[in-house]
């Protein structure tokens, strides 16, 4: 029998990240990336097998990002219409209240998805551009939706609470409701794989640190706090974005730098974050600068390291004792020093890092604390799609 074909797409506002795959085996048939849909000068970067082919063209909208996408795969000998894919899987930001597991869409289920776009202006109107698009291009083939959000749904009452007006909060769906759940839930299964434990009996802590970063607190399997809130823009310090920070500085900025409602969600979304303190998002360029001596560079890296150690403590008394701390995405998976620095010193909680270890070319799940060392500490390479995948054919086998 053929393999079982799920395409995954995650549609950003200006780009879509597409993979092929088969969800039994994670083995990936082609990926790829759409970027600057509807800017001028926009790029497609597909890769099937060992071959890679880009190409540069205008691309006016999403169904026409994907039609391109569409037209590589045929190129590539993968004609996706007629390929027997078995579901379409979208990664979709914000389920709010009302979505709390992978969901077949439908009409009414993309109305809802339209209406929960209030919680989230930025990502939810680009997914749904990216699940129209594929309507057109697929008309027959189940789509399910897979949500940011679902797996922290049952996150207990005080910790997804915010201490202001409950009526206005009511009124306005003001909660926590956290995000990237889709990696925090695979990474956290794996960690009880790798460990040969039931998830059941474990409690974790998961840094989900790329671009965007978070983390979580895991009891039993199950989430009982994480650092994103309302939108992801809360908790760690990001690549762009600031985390936490004191809501009367928005109060002070409109007062006094006269900045509007846009020009608050630039600075805070856009221009704060690694880029804001020291002029780079990527932790590679960082970690240059770093090592030339800029003092900026220094300082944000000091202030993402101190941010992730408050949490780890914060999370660490939540939970009462953690069985195992994990590091996932970009930054947590490849980069040793935040591990280590995130960690260091801690030797009286249990928690320790092996330097030879922590820095092992391995690639793949790893632990990185030392023999019998009390809490287990690990990296786990995230893996969103094929999670999505997996959840698209869950639920579409149930039809
Ligand atoms: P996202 O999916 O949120 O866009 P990723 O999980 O891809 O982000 O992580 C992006 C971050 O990971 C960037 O800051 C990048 O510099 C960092 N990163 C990726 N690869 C490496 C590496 N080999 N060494 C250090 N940092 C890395």
């Amino acid at each position: 029998m053929e393999p079982a074909r799920v395409l995954v797409v995650n549609s950003g506002s200006s780009s879509i990240k597409y993979q092929l795959l088969d969800p039994d085996s994670g083995k990936v048939a082609a990926s790829g990336l759409v970027e600057r849909i509807g800017e001028g000068g926009g790029a497609i970067e597909h890769t099937a097998g060992e071959h890679t082919v880009t190409d540069q063209v205008d691309i006016p909208d999403h169904t026409a990002g994907l039609r391109l996408a569409f037209a590589k795969f045929a190129d590539t000998g993968q004609d996706l219409t007629t390929a027997g894919i078995t579901a379409v899987g979208h990664r979709v930001v914000h389920g709010g209240e009302v979505f709390y597991r992978p969901t077949r869409i439908d009409d009414r289920v993309l109305r809802t998805i339209t209406e929960l776009s209030t919680l989230a202006p930025l990502h939810n109107p680009a997914n749904i551009r990216g699940i129209e698009a594929v309507r057109t291009l697929l008309p027959d083939v189940p789509q399910v939706a897979v949500f940011d959000t679902a797996f922290f749904h049952g996150l207990p009452e005080a910790a997804k609470t915010y201490a202001i007006d409950r009526q206005i909060a009511e009124a306005h769906g003001i909660r926590r409701y956290g995000f990237h759940g889709t990696s925090h839930e695979y990474v956290s299964g794996r960690v009880a794989e790798f460990l040969g434990r039931a998830p059941g009996s474990l409690n974790q802590i998961v840094f989900h640190l790329g671009n965007g970063a978070s983390v979580s607190a895991l009891r039993g399997g199950s989430p009982v706090d994480t650092s994103m809130g309302l939108t992801p823009l809360e908790g760690l310090v990001m690549g762009t974005r600031s985390g936490d920070l004191d809501p009367g500085i928005i109060l002070h900025l409109m007062r006094t730098a006269h900045l509007d409602i846009d020009g608050i969600d630039r600075l805070l979304n856009r221009g704060s974050g690694l880029r804001g303190m020291a002029g780079v998002n990527d932790f590679r360029e960082l970690r240059r600068r770093i090592e030339s001596g800029d003092p900026a560079a220094r300082s944000a890296y000091d202030v993402y390291v101190h941010r992730l150690r408050h949490y780890l403590g914060a999370y660490l008394i939540e939970l009462g004792g953690v069985d195992a701390i994990t590091f996932t995405a970009g930054v947590g998976e490849n980069n040793a020093e935040v591990r280590a620095d995130a960690l260091a010193g801690l030797h009286r909680f249990g928690i320790a890092v092996d330097p030879e270890l922590n820095t092992a070319a391995d690639r793949g799940a790893r632990r990185i604390s030392p023999a019998g060392a009390e809490v287990q500490v690990l990296v786990v390479p995230t893996n969103e799609e094929l999670a999505i995948a997996r959840a698209a054919v869950a639920v579409t086998g149930n039809d």
